[in-house]
């Protein structure tokens, strides 16, 4: 089938268009006018969706060389996200839907971010269940156990922050603009991961807590710059080195215990956090160990409509349609 993914539950409006499994266009509109505010702006950004989102989705549909008539389905992120940005999309969806008298396919945006390993060329080959995904993003930080393609089990999850926000709200400390994750990571290039210790707030099983770290990082931040207020600038590669290095290091400590515990082989990686290059680095050297290790492309990492439209693929082969009467929903568990 050739499907249309549309993906709008954040500051990303995103069009794809998959034929099988492989992706013929992913056009994305990320959204600058969030930079200033340090955080993304709910009502800025459903203004924005309803400015990019058609011209979104005919540049997808055009960079794919089809015509609307090819089109077999809609897929669309029904949550979790922002409801003002989901409802951009779910509207736009259903009203192509039923101009084109075509199904309607529901996506959960979570699995989504998972489910991009099994597009075409994300990866060299795709993971094989059973297999652990942590997945890491702006909103969530989950280790999801997965059994099939619709077995799907979140076994550990974060009880405050997720880890892309731990970045963020960090970076935002340092006077970062947002989204700070990007930006840390090319600054701790140059910096030393031990120059700076941050206590990691233990949790039990494979849960997880990053407001402490922030907290931790913030007094840290705080009293140093009382006695020297450069102290940040100064000490700015350093800083980045050793919060990437103390979140990388919290990330996969979880992960591998699931790991280990289950006995399972197959480690995978999901979500913004993901494109992180020393948790990339980090989780490639488990393969040394036995593991077999899955990352996906960049492109593939944060928000996009490949990953809507991949999981469109395989719910239209299950004959898993939605409805036009469905709600999105904010709050939308795997
Ligand atoms: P969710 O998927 O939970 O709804 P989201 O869609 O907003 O949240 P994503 O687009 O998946 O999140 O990821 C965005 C997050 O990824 C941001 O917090 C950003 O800082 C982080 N991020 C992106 N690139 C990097 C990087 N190289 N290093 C660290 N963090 C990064
Ligand atoms: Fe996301």
């Amino acid at each position: 089938p050739i499907i249309l993914g549309i993906e709008s539950s954040c500051d990303d409006t995103s069009a794809a268009v998959i034929q099988g499994s492989t992706i013929l266009s992913n056009v994305i509109a990320s959204q600058k006018v969030h930079q200033k505010y340090g955080g993304v702006v709910p009502e800025l950004a459903s203004r924005a969706h309803q400015q990019n989102i058609v011209p979104v989705i005919q540049t997808a549909i055009s960079e794919a060389k089809i015509r609307q008539k090819d089109l077999d389905a809609i897929a669309y992120t029904i949550g979790p996200g922002l409801l003002g940005s989901l409802l951009v999309g779910s509207s736009f969806a259903k009203s192509l839907a039923i101009a084109l008298d075509v199904p309607l396919i529901e996506v959960n945006h979570m699995q989504a971010h998972i489910f991009a390993h099994f597009i075409k060329d994300a990866n060299d080959e795709a993971p094989e269940f059973p297999f652990l995904c942590l997945t890491v993003s702006g909103g969530h930080t989950q280790v999801v156990l997965l059994k099939s393609y619709t077995d799907l089990e979140v076994i550990g999850e974060t009880r405050d922050d997720a880890a892309g926000e731990a970045f963020d709200k960090i970076g935002k400390i340092m006077g970062l603009k947002y989204p700070a994750g990007p930006e840390i990571d090319r600054l701790a290039k140059e910096g030393n991961p031990n120059a700076f210790k941050f206590t990691k707030p233990k949790v039990d099983g494979y849960d997880y807590s990053f407001s402490g770290l922030k907290t931790g990082v913030m007094n840290f931040l705080n009293q140093q710059q009382q006695k020297n207020p450069n102290f940040i600038q100064e000490n700015l590669n350093d800083l980045c080195a050793s919060v990437q290095h103390t979140i990388t290091d919290m990330c996969l400590e979880k992960l591998y215990l699931a790991a280990e515990d289950l006995g399972i082989k197959s480690l995978a990686l999901a979500g913004g956090v993901s494109a992180n290059s020393e948790l990339r680095h980090k989780l490639n050297l488990k393969t040394e160990e036995g593991y077999k290790v899955f990352i996906p492309k960049f492109e593939y990492t944060t928000d996009n409509a490949a990953m809507i439209a991949i999981v469109g693929k395989i719910k239209y082969e299950n004959e898993q349609f939605g409805e036009l009467t469905s709600k999105s929903q904010a709050r939308f568990k795997l």
